[in-house]
């Protein structure tokens, strides 16, 4: 799904970029910043809040003209709160992140943060103020320590423990011989799903950006996996501004509003309760997880039958 993300002009340059030492997501946001023809407006702003206000107004986007991707989606995520999107698989939720970023502009509507639309912001700001915890972690050959680090240059060691902590990464490094030292990647030691998006959250943690996006890993994760996941979000997300690209329940329950999507539309919004009171499609997702949670499989939240 990676490709998806990238212009095709940027294909090739990508693909050598991503061969030799692509560390993430976030990492290709930065190499295509500098790729990226975007031009600051002359009088563009930088981004100085450190828990600002995000809003879509009617935003339409389709990456090609023909072909609609997002329609007539508004949402307000207050300073601090969380907005957590869930809905099957090509209904659109990662475009929303995308557009964010300002990887692509919006055909139609606004984006704006603390009342400012996005392009009249400093990418370079912009981009800043946000961390990505992407769906697939792809760590350095290096330490832990290295990995946690990385992003925020000159970090001191107790920082970087704290936010191993943080991210719930203790009981795993008390069984390393090596503790934070020890070196992971494809010539180290092979993580899991989840301790890999543990790693790149306690880097989020240690950026301390004023937005965050978390787009949550599909893979399956056992229900210890999920809850020690779900518990590091709920630290990083407490003082951020936060979208939350969901696959499973868990980690949606305590957002501030969660949108459901189908197709570029939001079709449901609440919070969980007023959610499964209204008895729609996410209430029958979460019967869904029910069911599900009887078997030691993860729990999808995409809705039944999508
Ligand atoms: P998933 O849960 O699988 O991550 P999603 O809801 O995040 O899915 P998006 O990644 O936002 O879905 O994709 C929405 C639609 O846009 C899909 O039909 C996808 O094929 C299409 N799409 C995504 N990226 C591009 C792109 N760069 N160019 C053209 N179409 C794209």
């Amino acid at each position: 799904m990676l490709q998806l993300f990238i212009p095709l002009n940027f294909l090739g340059f990508v693909y050598r970029e991503l061969k030799k030492s692509l560390a993430d997501t976030a990492r290709m946001f930065r190499l295509m910043d500098i790729e990226a023809a975007i031009d600051d407006a002359p009088d563009a702003s930088a981004l100085a809040g450190r828990r600002p206000q995000i809003r879509f107004d009617h935003v339409s986007f389709g990456y090609q003209p023909e072909r609609r991707i997002l329609t007539d989606v508004s949402f307000t995520i207050a300073p601090g709160r969380k907005l957590a999107v869930v809905g099957h698989s090509g209904a659109g939720k990662s475009t929303l992140a995308r557009l964010l970023f300002r990887f692509y502009d919006v055909n139609a509507g606004h984006i704006s943060i603390d009342g400012v639309d996005l392009r009249d912001l400093q990418l370079a700001s912009l981009r800043d103020a946000i961390g990505v915890v992407p769906q697939d972690t792809v760590l350095f050959n290096d330490s832990i320590e290295y990995n946690i680090a990385y992003g925020a240059p000159g970090a001191q060691p107790e920082a970087i423990a704290r936010a191993a902590r943080l991210a719930h990464l203790d009981g795993m490094l008390a069984q390393l011989p090596h503790g934070l030292d020890t070196i992971v990647g494809e010539r180290g030691l092979k993580l899991s799903g989840g301790e890999k998006q543990r790693i790149a959250i306690a880097r989020a943690i240690l950026k301390n950006p004023a937005i965050l996006i978390f787009d949550e890993a599909t893979s399956s994760l056992d229900s210890h996996a999920e809850q020690a996941i779900s518990a590091a979000l709920s630290e990083l997300a407490a003082d951020h501004t936060t979208l939350v690209i969901a696959h499973r329940l868990s980690t949606v329950v305590d957002a501030d509003e969660i949108l459901v999507m189908d197709e570029g539309h939001v079709v449901e919004r609440g919070q969980h309760a007023q959610l499964l009171a209204a008895d729609g499609r996410y209430a029958a997702m979460w019967r869904l997880q029910q069911r599900e949670a009887q078997a030691p499989i993860e729990t999808d939240v995409s809705p039944a039958g999508a």
